[in-house]
């Protein structure tokens, strides 16, 4: 199962993605997690992609597209992958169809997870994560707060913010969305490949209609 979660910031396609995981013992492939590894680790990609992500800016695809190209022909993908953050234009989706026609297969399905705007707005400057890289578990200050502040429930690490989850930084990354990631819903659309869903509910009513839609099922949250 090849799949690829559409959504603005904040959307929950990581949050989604990491329950996928668990019911489908496949990976989670983020760019945005990859990037932010770079950047703590203090690579030369992540001291260029530094200045892009802090000001809500793409990283340049030629860079995303090398990324996903190793991180595809690992094996742990063959049994099938989820895609979060990745692609992110038009020209990455083409180079994404290339490398994985190299590999012999193709994308099952793309989940566009819809949300109004200024509740994205509100998601994001509300949102913690663990800073234990292993467990990446995520709050929100309002709506799904820890049970001690700062501190994560599932394994005790220490919540952070990320460095561009500020209000100017996310509003400038939902008019990247708009300007450039926006049009893959026309793209897959051409492809017959996008199943919208409504990103509004609990986290649970949302992961069970995802699931619905790749076991090719029904898309509302009844399960079937
Ligand atoms: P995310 O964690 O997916 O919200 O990504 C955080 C930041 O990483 C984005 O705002 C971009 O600066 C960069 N980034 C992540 N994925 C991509 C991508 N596919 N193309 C370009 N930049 C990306």
């Amino acid at each position: 199962m090849n799949l690829i979660l559409l959504g603005g910031p904040g959307a929950g396609k990581g949050t989604q993605a990491k329950k996928l995981i668990d019911k489908f013992q496949i990976p989670q492939i983020s760019t945005g997690d990859i990037l932010r590894a770079a950047v703590k680790e203090g690579t030369e990609m992540g001291r260029k992609a530094k200045e892009y992500m802090d000001s809500g800016k793409l990283v340049p695809d030629e860079v995303v597209i090398g990324i996903i190209k190793d991180r595809l022909a690992q094996p742990d993908c063959k049994k099938g992958f989820i895609l979060d953050g990745f692609p992110r234009t038009v020209p990455q989706a083409e180079a994404l169809d290339k490398v994985l026609a190299g590999l012999s297969t193709k994308i099952d399905h793309v989940v566009s997870i819809d949300v109004d705007e200024e509740a994205l707005v509100t998601r994001l400057t509300g949102r913690r994560t663990c800073k234990n890289a292993a467990c990446g578990q995520m709050f929100h200050i309002k709506f799904t707060p820890p049970k001690k502040e700062g501190v994560c429930d599932k394994c005790g690490g220490e919540l952070y913010q990320r460095d561009d989850d500020n209000e100017a930084t996310v509003r400038n990354r939902l008019a990247t969305y708009n300007q450039a990631t926006a049009p893959l819903i026309g793209y897959y659309s051409a492809k017959a490949l996008v199943r919208p869903i409504a990103g509004v509910g609990s986290i649970d009513d949302i992961f069970i209609k995802i699931v619905g839609i790749v076991s090719g099922g029904c898309s509302c949250a009844c399960g079937r």
